[in-house]
């Protein structure tokens, strides 16, 4: 050990990000899509991976042109917005698409933005590629509107400012004048994290609506949550040529191999079946939130597939003692909240029933909750 060179300073001490992956009956702590795929789809993706296992001694298509084409179609029938296939720039998970945004966009000496609480890993992104990070608080109903993003750049425009839509942990999804709002105010790049954008409720609309008119917004979608493919490793961006220019360049030469490509195309093709899922996960959603509520705690609003909900007076406590009814959820958010995955609905069923238990604790919920039930 006295041989290996000390890391970089500024990682020294850390450890690396992830959710621990415990292997217990009910695991609703990533956010998953708790469905596996069909035995039809898993015998189409065998076949297309078998297919693609022809042309390995080749690299792959380093544009991966066939599966830009193929989200190009999905996005048009999903929201209604037609652009281009050029526009579209596919990666392993939208992990390495926004490591692409960060690194065209961010590094030394610059700045991204985001609205806390939020994804973590935002912060990742901005370490490793030596931009600078800062959260801004959202409101106390985790709610971000235009006039708390222009206070925020009060001082000088970031270079990167990420709005997340549905918002993770809180599931808060926000208007598209806050967006506006933004790539007016901003002399940088703004980001839309729309990981979840699936997932919203009828009335919430996607900032794909406004890229025609913003030369500098990228939204960002992932395959990981709707699509059920957190395995597959894809996730995409979709922004103006230029934009999508620049990513190219910090990009790594055939970063997306010939399966991955394979396998999204084959998960996109069988979209109707994957969606009509997504429909049951949110009505499911929809349905654990009154069901929370009914008890006396308190939910977040959620337009996403999970929900935020509290408050503990010990969420490491109650954690533990959901993790021992063979519950898995998330200690995420601020002190005294929890946040749960929607399952399928004998895994929700099963949540409902370990929670019940645990709120009936003596002391567990912070005073004024969980007192209706
Ligand atoms: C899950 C999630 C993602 C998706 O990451 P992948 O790398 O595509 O799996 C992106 N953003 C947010 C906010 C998420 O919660």
């Amino acid at each position: 050990m006295d041989s290996l060179p000390l890391p970089r300073e500024d990682l020294r001490g850390l450890a690396p990000y992830g959710a621990p992956q415990i292997d217990v009956p009910v695991r609703l702590n990533t956010n998953e899509n708790p469905f596996a795929p069909s035995e039809e789809m898993s015998q189409a993706v065998g076949h297309a991976v078998a297919e693609a296992t022809r042309g390995l001694n080749r690299y792959p298509d380093r544009e991966a042109h066939a599966l830009r084409a193929d989200l190009a179609d999905y996005l048009a029938e999903e929201s209604g917005v037609r652009v281009p296939a050029e526009w579209i720039w596919p990666a392993n998970g939208s992990n390495e698409v926004m490591m692409h945004i960060f690194g065209a966009f961010g590094g030394p000496g610059r700045l991204a933005m985001g609205f806390a609480p939020t994804y973590s890993m935002y912060e990742q992104y901005a370490r490793e590629t030596f931009t600078k990070y800062r959260t801004v608080n959202r409101g106390p109903d985790f709610e971000l509107d235009a006039a708390m993003v222009m206070a925020a750049m009060i001082g000088g425009s970031p270079d990167i400012v990420v709005l997340t839509s549905p918002n993770n942990p809180t599931g808060t999804a926000m208007p598209l004048d806050v967006v506006t709002a933004t790539c007016a105010m901003s002399t940088g790049i703004v980001v839309v994290d729309e990981a979840y954008a699936e997932f919203r409720r009828p009335g919430t609309t996607s900032s794909l609506a406004l890229l025609e008119a913003n030369p500098r917004l990228i939204v960002t979608r992932t395959m990981s949550k709707a699509f059920a493919l957190a395995g597959g490793r894809i996730g995409y961006a979709i922004a103006r040529p230029e934009v999508i220019e620049a990513l190219r360049i910090v990009r790594l030469p055939y970063h997306l191999s010939a399966v991955s490509q394979a396998v999204a195309r084959v998960a996109l093709a069988h979209r109707t079946e994957l969606l009509a899922q997504v429909a049951l996960l949110r009505s499911e959603r929809d349905e654990l939130v009154a069901w929370l509520r009914a008890a006396g705690l308190t939910a977040v609003d959620s337009d996403a597939n999970f929900i935020l909900f509290g408050r503990f007076a010990d969420r490491h406590r109650a954690w533990q003692e959901l993790l021992d009814r063979g519950v898995l959820v998330r200690e995420a958010g601020p002190e005294g909240w929890l946040r749960v995955s929607v399952g399928t609905p004998d895994e929700n069923a099963t949540f409902r029933t370990a929670l019940a238990e645990v709120f009936a604790l003596d002391g567990m919920m912070e005073p004024g909750e969980g007192s209706a039930g």
